[in-house]
């Protein structure tokens, strides 16, 4: 087992065991939110034939050559119907938006460019320029482009390009399961009046909300006290999950006790402890093919290591594309207070200066018990271990936390 490893290299270890979920076929309706398993090819163009983008007249625009011009009205083609006869000279066709485009025809005249004509005749004071107001069949998208990439999340517009062209379902990665498993004898449930001493279970269901939102089927909360038979039965039937996450218990002195029981199981420790904060205690192993994370109990570090190391093994375990929340250069607003040795994840809030400059500040205090830190903060504030005393201005990067 590496101990103390840096924050890349922590992240490395887990990616590297990482392996993509299979995939299952699931309706259109429900794919929402979901990872795509396969590209998204287009087995038709779209759109799929030649059609009017307006209300108004399908000419040939040599007709039109004098203004105003009159032409004979020899069909009107709605929406949803094909045309019938071709656009001869001296004649044209009334055409409603999106209704099939005649043969013969190479414009649309809007029918504000328009006056009605002596009985079916209408009269042109304006012409449209060759292929005006045609939409061209595969402008959008040609037959055999890949239109969306695996790995890519279903959007609302990922839905309706697959409607588009005529995927009623299609292959997502199967939701990793995730298990969270609360650990601590001072804890109660959040329902529960904590007695002395006591305080409520928050990184369960703050967890259980991260992994929701990073696309993982969570199963019901577990929570254990510190002793080895009541972790032994947690973990028991939290082994159901791909995915463990113990909440407290891998600070220095309490770590014993998980890990004991965890090695008992077979666990192969990979890493504990990583040069980072908050979160420096943080532990990975991997259980009978589980990924078994051990988080350390502080809600600010809970919530970071999370961000850091398991949303990104969710995302890898769904085959998505991009396992890290991209990340941009900011300034900082103000001198930020760091000694060279660790990585820090600050909690910042990032905007826009009136200059156009992207600005950022920490949230405070940043001690890892100061849980508003998390909830007042738009971004994180990646500050790499050799960094000290960043003085106001220092270009750092931030990652935008979109939960
Ligand atoms: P530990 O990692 O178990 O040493 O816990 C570190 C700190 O986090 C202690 O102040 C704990 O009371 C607190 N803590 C541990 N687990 C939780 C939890 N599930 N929800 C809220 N706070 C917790
Ligand atoms: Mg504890």
């Amino acid at each position: 087992m590496k101990d103390f490893v840096p924050v890349e290299e922590a992240r490395a270890l887990i990616l590297d065991r990482l392996a993509p979920q299979p995939s299952e076929r699931v309706p259109l309706a429900d794919l929402a939110g979901r990872m795509l398993a396969a590209p998204v090819v287009s087995r038709e163009a779209i759109p799929p034939f030649d059609n009017s983008a307006m209300d108004g007249f399908a000419v040939r625009v040599e007709d039109l050559g004098t203004l105003p011009a009159v032409l004979r009205v020899t069909e009107e083609i709605p929406a949803g119907r094909h045309p019938q006869r071709r656009v001869e000279a001296g004649a044209c066709a009334r055409i409603m938006t999106g209704a099939p485009f005649p043969e013969g025809a190479d414009a649309v005249a809007p029918v504000e460019w328009t006056e009605p004509g002596a009985e079916g005749t209408v009269r042109f004071l304006k012409a449209p320029a060759p292929g005006q107001h045609v939409r061209r069949a595969g402008r959008d998208v040609q037959q055999g482009a890949v239109v969306v990439e695996a790995g890519a999340v279903v959007t609302p517009p990922v839905v309706g390009v697959l409607a588009m062209l005529g995927y009623a379902e299609a292959d997502a990665a199967v939701p990793p399961r995730v298990a969270v498993l609360s650990t601590g004898d001072e804890l109660v449930d959040p329902a529960a009046t904590p007695g002395p001493g006591q305080i409520r279970d928050s990184n369960g269901p703050s967890l259980a909300a991260q992994a929701r939102h990073a696309g993982a089927a969570v199963l019901p909360p577990f929570r254990a006290r510190d002793d080895e038979a009541a972790l032994r039965a947690a973990l028991k039937e939290a082994l159901e999950a791909d995915v463990l996450l113990f909440s407290g218990g891998v600070s220095v002195g309490d770590y014993d006790l998980v890990r004991q029981v965890l090695d008992a199981m077979g666990m192969e420790r990979v890493f504990w402890r990583v040069r980072q904060r908050p979160g420096k205690p943080l532990a990975y192993g991997t259980l009978r093919g589980r990924h078994v994370f051990g988080l350390p109990g502080n809600p600010v570090s809970s919530a970071m290591c999370f961000e850091q190391y398991v949303r990104p093994a969710l995302a890898a375990l769904l085959g998505r594309r991009e396992v890290l929340r991209p990340r941009h250069t900011a300034h900082l607003a103000e001198p930020l207070a760091k000694k060279a040795g660790l990585y820090h994840f600050v909690r910042g809030v990032a905007a826009v200066t009136e200059e156009g400059r992207l600005q950022v500040r920490a949230t405070g205090d940043q001690a890892s018990n100061l849980y508003t830190s998390v909830l007042r903060a738009n971004c994180i504030i990646h500050l790499p271990e050799a960094l000290e005393d960043p003085p106001a201005g220092t270009a750092v990067e931030i990652e935008w936390l979109r939960w």
